[in-house]
């Protein structure tokens, strides 16, 4: 579905990304894993070009193609954003809008989709969640585990080919981390297509097909998360997964 080569990107004389590349397969989940600071929310805006890299290219399969060693159009960032939606580490509503305001928004007023039938589509998504009684509220109204999973619905509800999580979690009370990676792993189990940076190895190692590893702006280690996560070949991995498992 998805193909990424060569990815480079530097803030500054910060090199963040090295070369990086990533493909991922329809239906697959991706699991982004790595130190702090080694890149990998990088890599994931730069997939949807909220980040736009110093160069590599971005391509989805029979969909737009961006190469960014030249100069990016605002058009072809656009194009790779409707393809993907993503999930923000701080859910990232619109704080004056009701739960159901914040899902139709990007229906509505980007795809230019008929308000009722977004309407529709909203409820039946938050329904899904366990949150159509709280269509109404606003997102203070809510616990951040409730709010992620308006972040989440809001995503859906663009109808991407793949969704992009960025630490879902990491911003959340402990006791309110389980209620969201339950909303993904149902996700997963419908075979949507995802990438998710996540510091949850235990999470990765259940619901990802493939784990990558990521350190300094390089993948150091990528596969099956049975190997990476528990009989890793690079020593950094090794000390990595030791810390966190
Ligand atoms: P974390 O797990 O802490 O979120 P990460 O692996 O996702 O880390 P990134 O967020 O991709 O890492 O950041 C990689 C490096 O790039 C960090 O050193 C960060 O300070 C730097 N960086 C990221 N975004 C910017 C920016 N907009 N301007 C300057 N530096 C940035």
């Amino acid at each position: 579905l998805l193909s990424a080569t060569g990815l480079q990107k530097s803030f500054g004389s910060n090199m963040v990304l090295r070369s990086i590349d990533l493909t991922v397969c329809r239906g697959e989940v991706v699991a982004l894993v790595g130190p702090s600071g080694s890149g990998k929310t990088t890599v994931l805006r730069s997939l949807n070009g909220l980040e736009v890299p110093d160069g590599g290219t971005v391509a989805f399969a029979g969909g737009p193609s961006v190469n960014f060693g030249g100069t990016v159009s605002g058009r072809e960032l656009s194009a790779l954003r409707d393809h993907s939606a993503m999930v923000f580490q701080q859910y990232n509503l619109f704080p004056h809008r009701t739960v159901l305001e914040n899902v139709i928004e990007g229906p509505v007023q980007v795809q230019r989709r008929r308000r009722a039938e977004a309407v529709q589509d909203a409820e039946k998504l938050l329904d899904r969640v366990g949150l159509l009684e709280k269509k109404d509220q606003y997102p203070f109204e809510l616990s951040g585990g409730q709010q992620q999973r308006v972040g989440i619905v809001r995503a859906l509800a663009l109808r991407p080919d793949l969704l992009l999580f960025d630490e879902p979690t990491s911003a959340l009370d402990p006791e309110l981390v389980g209620e969201v990676l339950k909303v993904i792993k149902d996700l997963a189990e419908e075979d949507w297509t995802m990438v998710i940076v996540t510091h949850e190895l235990a999470f990765a190692r259940e619901v990802a097909d493939e784990v990558v590893f990521m350190d300094g702006g390089v993948v150091v280690e990528r596969g099956h998360p049975d190997q990476v996560l528990r009989n890793p070949e690079h020593e950094r991995t090794r000390r990595f997964v030791q810390r966190l498992l």
